[in-house]
């Protein structure tokens, strides 16, 4: 049965989202350092911290948390000019950025959310080094709303407000280095119900929320500033929870492919059952492969490695079924296998291959006393790593005898999933007793105008086409864009230049980026105003990102960019006519396309057209016939 025709009211599906969404505040949550994302190079000094959780805190710890703690021991983070003692835990935190409150609240209103009366701050705690303290501070503003989508109502769970983690740079040989940038960066959690029936109700849902986040103007833009998780299950499946799903346009395929998944391990479980299949104990099947082409195996033994494999009795043809696109319940062993350390596996449904022979096979299937029903895995590395690799593929294939096993996926990008780590227990959260609580008073922010709603706005208050006014309301620059147009800038120009004009500077290669939002306002002011012709504009922009410490007034006057007056407007038109008077003699208005042009070249684009054009008019219309 082809995904396509999954009838996923009859499977049960059940799919919740989670959504992670920076906040682009002036202020970090707990300190006044600004919300700005820095190179490693910049870092200016650097410091180690081992981490070790209390025994009583280790008692909360679920399975997950801890495995995570054995891997990573010394952390080292990188501190800028632009963080303080706080994200370096040597100073206690400030009060909640009130700016963060406020936009939290915001969200709240669009998410029909109530806003909690008073919000405490929680500690929830980390073991893998992402945060200095051991902790992430987390408080939930606000609970019970609802968002509408194509196929119904979604209800929305809690809204919180938490601190982003650091961001891990590098592994190092001792363990992890991390940039505290991004630690602190306030981060909203908008948290669903169980409610969404259907991989496109999933998308809609999702794309439903990032817009309501974007109608805040207040919400980071760019890779990693929004991260996605959702939960999936299926009646006779299980609970998944798949992290870090990058794009919107990837949700509705991530919850198909783990639909398919299900359903595939279920038919898998089925057909066992039938085949009365069973998993063996490891076996030391080295010597099998002591002359060995296999590059990887070969390559293990050399290194003073071994090779391990086991029986999975009844599984022939099963290992290397399809279960998602390109991945097998081989590759579900293998993700279990790397989790520990080792590369993958290999397995026989797909052997002989890889360097491995025939022969080889053979010998192996006997080494393991396996008929041809069975199906063989086999782990090669160092030996400690080889028995715990071996050992958690023996635990996932006896799983696969039964059920679907619970656990968090991570999403790879082309939609599909891989085994990341057990399913987390419910965080215990402890106050936070050096921060107070807020109570938050919804009554002091306005309810902000969706996306939908600008997009008809713009056309009908200032004329925008459709296409233009969709660019602006869910562009980077719509904030820009409602402050420059409050100031008085013709909304035309406003968007022509934000849209089209910075788009086609960055195909030119124009380091864009660059440009402040002052910039760019006081260059539409300039312009606006007449002060600068809009032939000029695109220059002043050029001028601006390449040496962004100017001003906008500073690059006009270096670049000579001000307007002309109409006197000498008239002057380089009549030089021109005479230059060409023959021609306009005989051609009359025929002349006037190969004029302008010659004109404007003439001015070097500091006159504006419509003048060139209407006073080289008049000049020809003199002189003509
Ligand atoms: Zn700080």
């Amino acid at each position: 049965m082809s995904d396509a025709d999954y009838d996923y009211e009859d499977l049960g599906l059940v799919a919740g989202l989670e959504i992670h969404q920076q906040l682009d505040t002036a202020h970090k949550l707990f300190c006044p350092c600004p919300t700005e994302l820095r190179e490693p190079e910049a870092a200016q000094r650097t410091f180690t911290r081992y981490l070790h959780p209390t025994k009583s805190e280790l008692g909360e710890i679920d399975e997950a948390a801890l495995e995570e703690s054995m891997v990573d021991r010394e952390f080292e983070y990188l501190a800028y000019d632009t963080t303080c003692l706080v994200e370096e835990d040597d100073e206690p935190p400030h009060r909640v950025d009130r700016e963060a409150m406020d936009v939290t609240m915001e969200i709240a209103q669009l998410l029909d959310a109530t806003v909690a009366d008073q919000v405490h701050v929680m500690r929830k705690i980390v073991v893998d080094g992402s945060n200095t303290t051991g902790f992430q501070r987390t408080m939930r503003v606000a609970g019970d709303g609802a968002i509408e989508t194509d196929e119904g109502t979604v209800r929305i769970e809690d809204l919180m407000l938490e601190e982003e983690s650091a961001q891990r740079v590098e592994e190092t040989d001792a363990g992890v280095r991390y940039s505290l940038d991004r630690l602190g960066i306030p981060l909203v959690e908008i948290g669903t119900k169980p409610d969404i029936r259907s991989p496109e109700q999933a998308r809609d849902a999702a794309e439903r929320i990032g817009m309501l986040l974007r109608s805040t103007g207040q919400v980071k833009r760019g890779l990693g500033t929004i991260r996605q998780d959702v939960n999936v299950s299926i009646a006779e499946g299980a609970r998944v929870e798949i992290k870090g799903v990058q794009s919107l346009d990837d949700i509705d395929d991530i919850v198909r492919n783990e639909v398919r998944r299900q359903v595939e391990l279920l038919d898998i479980a089925d057909e066992l059952q039938a085949r009365d299949a069973s998993v063996g104990d490891p076996r030391d099947v080295t010597e099998v492969f002591e002359d060995t082409d296999s590059g990887v195996i070969g390559g293990a033994l050399s290194s003073g490695g071994n090779v391990m494999a086991v029986r999975l009795e009844g599984f022939d043809g099963l290992v290397g079924r399809e279960i998602q696109p390109d991945r097998r319940l081989g590759t579900e062993l293998s993700d279990h296998a790397k989790r520990h350390g080792a590369g993958g596996i290999f397995h026989t449904d797909e052997l002989p291959a890889y360097g491995v022979t025939e022969e080889e096979v053979d010998a192996l299937r006997e080494a393991v006393d396996a008929s041809p029903e069975d199906a063989v895995a086999l782990v090669a590395d160092d030996p400690e790593t080889t028995e715990l690799a071996v050992d958690a593929v023996v635990e996932r294939a006896a799983d696969a005898l039964e059920l679907v096993p619970e656990e968090t996926r991570g999403a790879n990008e082309d939609g599909t999933t891989r085994y990341l780590r057990p399913l987390p227990g419910a965080a215990r959260m402890y106050p936070e007793t050096d921060v107070p609580p807020v109570e938050p008073d919804p009554t002091e922010v306005d309810q902000p105008e969706l996306l939908t709603e600008k997009v008809e706005r713009y056309q009908a208050e200032y004329d925008l086409d459709s296409g233009l006014a969709e660019q602006v309301a869910y562009g980077e620059y719509m904030p820009l864009f409602e402050e420059v147009v409050a100031d008085g800038v013709d909304p035309t120009l406003a968007a022509g230049t934000l849209e089209s004009t910075l788009t086609e500077l960055r195909r030119d290669d124009v380091a864009v980026e660059n440009l402040t939002d002052e910039h760019l306002a006081d260059a539409l002011a300039l312009v606006d105003g007449g002060e600068v012709p809009r032939e000029g504009l695109d220059d002043l922009l050029r001028a601006l990102a390449a040496d962004p410490a100017l001003t906008a007034e500073q690059a006009v006057e270096q670049q000579d960019l001000g307007g002309v007056g109409a006197e000498e407007v008239r002057e380089a038109v009549v030089t021109v006519v005479e230059r060409n008077a023959e021609q306009v003699e005989t051609e009359g208005m025929g002349a006037f396309s190969g004029l302008m042009g010659e004109c404007m070249g003439e001015l070097r684009g500091k006159a504006d057209g419509d003048t060139v054009s209407s006073v080289l008019r008049e000049e020809i219309q003199e002189r003509a016939g």
